[in-house]
């Protein structure tokens, strides 16, 4: 039993008191269960301490998890976001370039015609600053002779909403901020930005373009030699004044006039000399007939003609005569003439008065049919045939 002393006594309780061995047997075993005892209930508290530990560390990490799943979806919404800006901020930027750099005015207004907002090109056009004219009314753009034009299509769009403006083009008369009124182009259209109404004008300065038109029309009527009236020039003008004459019970002549011997002109001088004594003729015809309604013109070749309104046989004829001796008188040498040393003409002259159910082309079979008579009769003369009271024929010429 010296053992279970030993044993007490390094346990260090200070009392190494001699008692037996079955007293110190059960003494060591109550303080082994003891010590067991405790050792059991911290294992027991450790364990249940470990558990809640794990449980609370699991549901973190769930949490946590979730916090970034939410995190993560939360960027990607603000991602996305940022694109959608970033995509309609640079639309709105293109958008804008592309209205400050064009060339045609755009002008939007609300529904009663109220400037908001006016791009540089229109600026340009009408002369206005936008902070000067924006919350004007657009009809201040516009022409006094065209506001009644407008202002009906104004009426037209709100009696009915729809139609009058949106989808129509017009041709206007524009006016300028200093007063100037210029040919402009206007192409409506509406949005409707929400509930409101909203019209957008595309202007464009068309003065150029109709300048450019104008030139286009006047070539295409003139003949490219001579710089006279073409023979379509003329078949127009016939035909309006077949009509007028017609309705007014108006004479109405026409001289016919050709080259004599021009051929041989051509031949011993060249095509080119041949241009331009056709060129002299022209120029004696522009200055000859000037009163406004006459017109001269190159029929073809070698031919020419002169309409001339309201003017009987007696003033035809007179013209016809002081004609052929102006182009005499020009002495364009003619070394391939056989009845003259210069070059002379042969004129018919026509006169009548148009009868119903007549037709313009009668007026210029009488003129061909005379000049043929004059070349007929010797050339370098003029033969007249009045056809108001009766078929008469007048000869006059250099003999
Ligand atoms: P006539 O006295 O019977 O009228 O004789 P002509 O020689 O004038 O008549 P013809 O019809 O036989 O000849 C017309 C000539 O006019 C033929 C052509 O060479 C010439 N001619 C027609 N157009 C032009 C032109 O644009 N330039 C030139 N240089 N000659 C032209
Ligand atoms: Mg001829
Ligand atoms: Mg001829």
């Amino acid at each position: 039993m010296v053992g279970a002393w030993e044993w007490i006594d390094q346990l260090g309780l200070g009392v190494a008191t001699e008692i037996n061995a079955d007293e110190a047997y059960h003494a060591y075993r109550e303080i082994r269960l003891l010590v067991l005892s405790v050792l059991g209930l911290t294992v027991l508290l450790l364990a249940s301490l470990l558990v809640r530990l794990t449980r609370s560390r699991e549901k973190a990490v769930g949490l946590a998890e979730n916090a970034t799943l939410v995190s993560n979806q939360l960027q990607k919404e603000i991602s996305v976001r940022r694109k959608v800006e970033n995509v309609l901020r640079e639309s709105d930027e293109y958008i804008r370039a592309i209205v400050n750099s064009v060339l045609e005015g755009i002008i939007t207004t609300d529904e009663s015609g109220k400037i908001e907002t006016f791009n540089p090109a229109a600026e340009k056009i009408f002369g206005y600053k936008d902070s000067e004219i924006t919350g004007t009314d657009f009809r201040i753009l516009v022409a006094d002779t065209h506001q009644g034009l407008l202002e009906k299509r104004f009426e037209r769009y709100r009696a009915s909403g729809t139609s009058g403006l949106p989808g129509s083009s017009l041709e206007l008369k524009g006016r300028r901020k200093k007063g100037t009124v210029f040919p402009m182009e206007l192409s409506i259209s509406e949005m409707r930005p929400g509930v409101t109404r909203k019209l957008t004008m595309i202007v464009r300065d068309i003065t150029k373009h109709k300048r450019l038109e104008k030139k286009l029309r006047q070539l295409s009527s003139l003949d490219g030699l001579t710089g006279i009236a073409n023979r379509r020039t003329f078949d127009r003008a016939l035909d309006l004044e077949w009509q007028r004459a017609s309705r007014n019970a108006d004479p109405l002549s026409l001289i016919m006039l050709d080259i004599d011997f021009f051929k041989d002109y051509n031949d011993s001088l060249g095509h080119q000399a041949g241009d331009d004594t056709l060129k002299k003729i022209a120029g004696t015809l522009r200055i000859l007939f000037k009163r406004p309604g006459d017109l001269s013109a190159r029929y073809g070749g070698e031919e020419f003609v002169v309409l001339l309104p309201q003017t009987g046989p007696g003033g035809a004829g007179l013209l016809a005569d002081r004609l052929r001796s102006e182009v005499e008188m020009l002495g364009i040498v003619h070394p391939g003439s056989h009845i003259s040393k210069v070059v002379t003409i042969s004129l018919g002259v026509a006169s009548l008065v148009p009868k119903r159910g007549s037709r313009p082309e009668e007026l210029v079979s009488e003129a061909d049919k005379a000049l043929y008579q004059a070349k007929d009769e010797g050339r370098n003369r003029v033969v007249k045939k009045d056809l108001i009271e009766h078929t008469v024929e007048l000869k006059s010429g250099a003999e």
